[in-house]
């Protein structure tokens, strides 16, 4: 399976080379992350302005309502005068009823409008309560939004600089080790999802979680030579 004859230096440090790259790949995802966190947060705070446009909404609603029930009000004064000339100028009994039920009707306009207005009041002051609400909630939150961001920006510096770091280090690994090995991991770590050397502890290989056999154990046992999985075929060692 493999040509290559690895010394034992180099297996050790191929697996620590290995632990690099999944340390790298972790950090890689985890700064890949942070814009979507920042999203995320963002989404939260739009979701809450909407609310406070729609409560505008209401507001404006009402407040138009407030106005077409005053001019109701107001038409309702009117006709209760038109209606006083009427009854005085009536001319018939039946001009009288007219102008008393003219009247009548003007005055249950202006009761029923002058209702409404207060129980519009009502629901305005909710509404107006509930703005305010909605407003402080959002300074908090924001408040917390620009926390949380320098917080996040502080964590990507860090994991920038751990990367520098690995990425070094790394390097420097691989300068210590013959390149037709390295070339070797590069090939084999893709065909393994970067599991190429895995423990074999307890008789187990942990990439495929399969049991060695004898053979191959005692031989891992005594340190002879290179130990393939017989079922997945990654390197397997024993932490010592
Ligand atoms: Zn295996």
């Amino acid at each position: 399976m493999l040509m290559l004859e690895l010394s034992k230096e180099d297996l050790e440090k191929l697996i620590e080379l290995q632990k690099i790259d999944s340390q790298i790949i972790k950090l890689e995802r985890k700064l890949e992350e942070i814009p979507q966190e920042i999203q995320r947060l963002e989404e939260v705070s739009r979701t809450r302005r909407r609310k406070i446009e729609h409560i505008d909404f209401q507001i404006e609603e009402l407040a138009q309502r407030r106005k077409q029930l005053e001019e109701i009000i107001n038409e309702g004064y009117k006709q209760i005068e038109e209606a006083k000339k009427k009854k005085v100028k009536a001319k018939s009994l039946e001009d009288y009823k007219e102008a008393i039920k003219l009247k009548a009707e003007a005055e249950k306009k202006i009761i029923n409008a002058t209702k409404e207005i207060e129980n519009l009041i009502k629901a305005l002051n909710a509404l107006f309560k509930e703005r305010e609400r909605m407003e402080e909630s959002i300074r908090e939150f924001e408040k917390k939004i620009e926390k949380k961001k320098r917080e996040i920006s502080k964590t990507e510096q860090a994991l920038k600089r751990k990367l520098e770091e690995l990425g070094d280090y790394r390097k420097q690994l691989i300068s210590e080790i013959s390149p037709e090995v390295v070339e070797f991991y590069e090939e084999k770590k893709y065909e393994f999802g970067g599991n190429v050397f895995v423990t074999a502890q307890n008789k187990i290989c942990s990439g495929c979680l399969m049991q060695i056999p004898s053979a191959q154990y005692s031989k891992l046992l005594k340190g002879e030579g290179l130990v393939h999985c017989p079922n997945c075929g990654r390197i397997l060692y024993i932490l010592k």
